[in-house]
């Protein structure tokens, strides 16, 4: 059994102010994590594999201090019927100063590009690396005007005037181009996977891959968050907050932890070619 090292009353929060109190739950020993993602490895015939998977760069709109906001997208297959598309978000880097969740999400992109069309699916993932690049200029949490933009969606719970911020309104107007099915927002610096009360089965295959805790919630309000709002608009938003460093080198490592975890969740399974670790190009970049 391995020792659980997520302690968190040593938490010195980059993400709140006070320490969570959320419960977790833990699922697989670490011999059993091979076992599982060994069932989730998919293959495809290799007959398109010189035609490289497109990914499409799609500026959805300008920070507070006119800095673009990007979303990289993999369309579904063109034959795809419109009504069986689903939008699978991965987006990092709300909070400006949670630097290795960009770099994550950065890495993934690198790893998608060696892989063949024969992988696009029925799905649509869109990728955003960089949600706050006001706050991540600054190594700052929050965006300009000192806005929490994980607490500026106009939920039930929220205060007046939400949403205020240019980049949320942004995503939004991205959200109703593209409605979401499903959210993995990235976090730091928790080392846990947070799901809403009726998303523990979605949440789940991320936890194990990662070999991260399981936990509901946050055990804090968090009024005007996405998660609030995914759980208001029948969203799935599932809240990956990643290790703790936030120095670059140590980016890699964290990324590895999650790698296969977030390939599941792009594609609904593990491409066979994605299945060799990066690691050692990556610490060697
Ligand atoms: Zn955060």
């Amino acid at each position: 059994m391995r020792r659980i090292n997520f302690i968190p009353v040593l938490v010195v929060s980059a993400c709140i102010s006070t320490g969570p109190a959320f419960s977790e739950k833990r699922y697989l020993s670490s011999g059993a994590h091979w076992e599982f993602v060994e069932k989730n490895i998919c293959e495809k015939p290799d007959k398109l594999l010189k035609q490289r998977i497109k990914i499409e760069r799609k500026q959805y709109g300008k920070s507070a201090q006119r800095r673009p906001l990007w979303a990289y997208i993999i369309h579904p297959r063109p034959d795809t019927e419109a009504s069986l598309v689903k939008n699978i978000y991965l987006i990092a880097a709300q909070h400006g100063d949670e630097l290795n969740t960009t770099r994550v999400l950065e890495y993934f992109l690198q790893d998608l590009q060696p892989l063949s069309r024969s992988w696009l699916n029925h799905r649509r993932i869109i990728i955003i690396p960089l949600y706050n690049p006001d706050g991540y200029k600054k190594h700052n949490r929050l965006a300009h005007d000192n806005i929490d933009l994980n607490r500026d969606f106009a939920t039930s719970d929220a205060p007046e005037g939400n949403p205020k911020a240019p980049e949320t309104h942004a995503f939004l107007k991205l959200l109703e181009l593209y409605p979401a099915n499903r959210i993995y927002n990235f976090h730091q610096p928790f080392r846990v996977v947070l799901h809403g009360p009726d998303d523990e089965e979605l949440a789940k295959p991320f936890a194990i891959m990662s070999d991260y805790p399981l936990g509901q919630g946050v055990g804090y309000p968090t009024p005007g968050s996405l998660g609030i709002y995914g759980r208001e608009h029948k969203i799935s938003v599932i809240t990956v907050e990643l290790s703790r460093s936030m120095r670059k080198l140590m980016a890699p490592f964290i990324y590895e932890e999650v790698r296969l975890a977030i390939f599941h969740a792009a594609f609904g399974c593990i491409p066979k070619t994605a299945l060799k670790s990066t690691l050692e190009k990556r610490v060697s970049d």
